[in-house]
């Protein structure tokens, strides 16, 4: 490895960004965590385990896929690295998999978890069931009022839901209700967070059960293509889905890596969730990192319509990564990801997520700057199946 790729350093600090802003009673959790961690990552036989149940209960590999009339669309070569495909429908499931096994490790009978939209909610629902682990899954009382799905799904699976009905009651007020919880029971509970957000190790953790969406597209791409491809394109909400596939080609500075934003109805509009762009530093949920707050330091309502998207921090390594100029980041608004959603669906017959169609907008608005010589590769990092219902309504059709 890399300095690049060993980043965050002893502190869990990428730069200036990350570290461990949490009350007293997690830290002692937060230092455990990070040793049955270091210890698990470094064990054969965890990692053995690992890549079997992501192979036979996940759905791993997953492939990659020229999307040949999608090319023609946007004038650059697209190719699609496939975790739409995955167990319970996005790459999500690799983190909860990957959190829950090394919960059965620590001896830990019970997990909590946060919900936006309900996937990380339901992957971890799965993943738990599978070990045989006790659930609970919080949730806004707005979130699960849109997404009564997924809620069914949760319990269906074996979790409990509760409904957070304090702030917005949304993924922010979830997560605060989440954290609580875990300072009450950090003997017998993991907290398997949802992105690559959070107080160290989170970030680093949940970006290595990602990292091998890239280990795969990078040798995937070398044998269909016989070269590595020339850019990389993922959505970006807390940033794990971009993380996992740009992190194995960091030191390829040869092979551009683009970040996609949801600017939901425009950056004027302030109506968005694109925080590079204002670029102010602040802490949330544990890490220090680019936010969306106002002049007095309060976190701003965010919108997107992708609830995966719809967050006010980023992560801290990718806040880090901007700055390094390792990575570019670039926003779509709501329309143009409705417009990619439908393209994708029509063209390739793939109906993708409303996250993941950010990052298809950004190649259809850019892919004839880069002429049809140019290899892209987007993480499609879900299916469309659980947007049917918005998309439908906020195209008037529902
Ligand atoms: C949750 C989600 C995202 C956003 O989360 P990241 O951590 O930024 O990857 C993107 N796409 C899908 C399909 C999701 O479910």
């Amino acid at each position: 490895m890399s300095d690049r790729q060993a980043a965050p350093d002893a502190t869990g600090h990428f730069g200036p960004y990350g570290g461990r802003f949490v009350p007293e009673t997690l830290v002692h959790a937060l230092e455990e965590l990070e040793r049955e961690y270091r210890a698990a990552k470094a064990d054969p036989a965890f990692q053995q385990e690992l890549a079997g149940i992501l192979k036979h209960f996940a759905g791993r590999p997953t492939p990659i896929l020229e999307a040949v009339r999608f090319s023609e669309a946007a004038g650059c070569r697209v190719f699609l690295k496939r975790e739409d495909l995955l167990h319970t429908g996005a790459h999500k499931i690799n983190n909860s998999v990957g959190q829950c096994l090394l919960t059965k490790r620590m001896g830990k009978p019970r997990v909590i978890a946060e919900t936006g939209a309900g996937q990380h909610g339901v992957a971890t629902a799965s993943a738990a069931a599978k070990f045989g682990l006790e659930c609970v899954v919080y949730m806004g009382v707005e979130d699960a009022r849109r997404q009564r799905l997924n809620v069914e799904r949760m319990k269906l699976l074996g979790a409990e839901v509760r409904e957070v009905d304090s702030g917005s009651k949304t993924l922010k007020d979830a997560v605060n209700e989440a954290m609580r919880d875990w300072v009450t029971r950090v003997r017998d509970t993991h907290y398997v967070l949802g992105s690559v957000l959070g107080p160290h190790p989170f970030p680093v953790m949940v970006r290595d059960f990602h990292r091998v969406i890239g280990l795969e597209a990078r040798e995937q791409f070398q044998a269909a293509v016989g070269k590595l491809p020339d850019l990389l394109v993922a959505c970006v909400g807390g940033g794990s889905n971009a993380m996992g596939l740009f992190h194995a080609f960091i030191d390829d500075a040869g092979v551009r890596k683009v970040g996609v934003e949801a600017a939901g109805h425009g950056l004027a509009s302030g109506k968005h969730a694109a925080r590079v762009p204002e670029h102010s530093v602040g802490v949330l949920h544990g890490t220090r990192t680019l936010i969306l707050q106002d002049a007095h330091g309060m976190i701003r309502e965010t919108h997107s319509v992708s609830a995966g998207l719809d967050y006010p921090a980023l992560g801290p390594e990718h806040a880090w990564m901007l700055d390094e100029k390792l990575c570019e980041y670039s926003h779509a608004t709501d329309e143009e990801a409705l417009h990619a959603f439908e393209k994708l669906s029509r063209l390739e017959g793939i109906l993708p997520a409303l996250e993941s169609s950010h990052a298809l907008a950004w190649v259809l608005r850019e892919g004839h700057r880069l002429g049809k010589d140019t290899n892209v590769l987007v993480n499609l990092s879900g299916r469309g199946d659980k947007d049917v219902a918005e998309v439908l309504r906020v195209t008037g059709r529902g």
